[in-house]
């Protein structure tokens, strides 16, 4: 078998588990959802992205990157339905070394900014600075 080539990560979930209220949680089956499914979640639910650049952003092709968002949209759709608790670890990944700023466009004045690592929150969140229009699509 072809070993899993590592996937890259810009960030790590914040949060590594999560459990149903008032239910012991021994008493619960625990899913395992891994750091690069979180990040195809991050990419694709958080962000917005188009799965073609969220692909390219985690060293992917569009099918494999596709693969991992479907998986972890069931794991995820099973914890909720079925009340388990939820993991978050392990995977076949790599941290991203490079200082992880992201660049976005205007899409309404095309204006290009930059936002450093850690800040800004979210993309689809993201107002121009130029012109004020909540309309970021980010470049990468
Ligand atoms: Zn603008």
């Amino acid at each position: 078998m072809r070993p899993i080539k590592d996937r890259h990560v810009e960030q790590l979930p914040p949060v590594g588990q999560f459990k149903p209220v008032g239910v012991p949680i021994f008493a619960v089956d625990e899913m395992v959802v891994s750091i690069e499914e979180m990040e195809a979640i991050r990419l694709a639910d958080v962000e917005g992205l188009d799965q073609g650049p969220a692909a390219e952003l985690m060293g992917v092709s569009r099918p494999t990157f596709h693969r991992i968002l479907e998986k972890a949209h069931l794991k995820i759709g099973r914890f909720l339905w079925e009340g388990r608790t939820l993991r978050i670890e392990g995977g076949n990944y790599r941290m991203k070394c490079c200082n992880g700023s992201r660049q976005f466009r205007c899409g309404t004045c095309g204006h290009e900014w930059e936002v450093p690592a850690g800040q800004g929150g979210r993309g689809c969140q993201l107002l121009c600075p130029q012109c004020g229009a909540q309309a970021a699509v980010r470049l990468r």
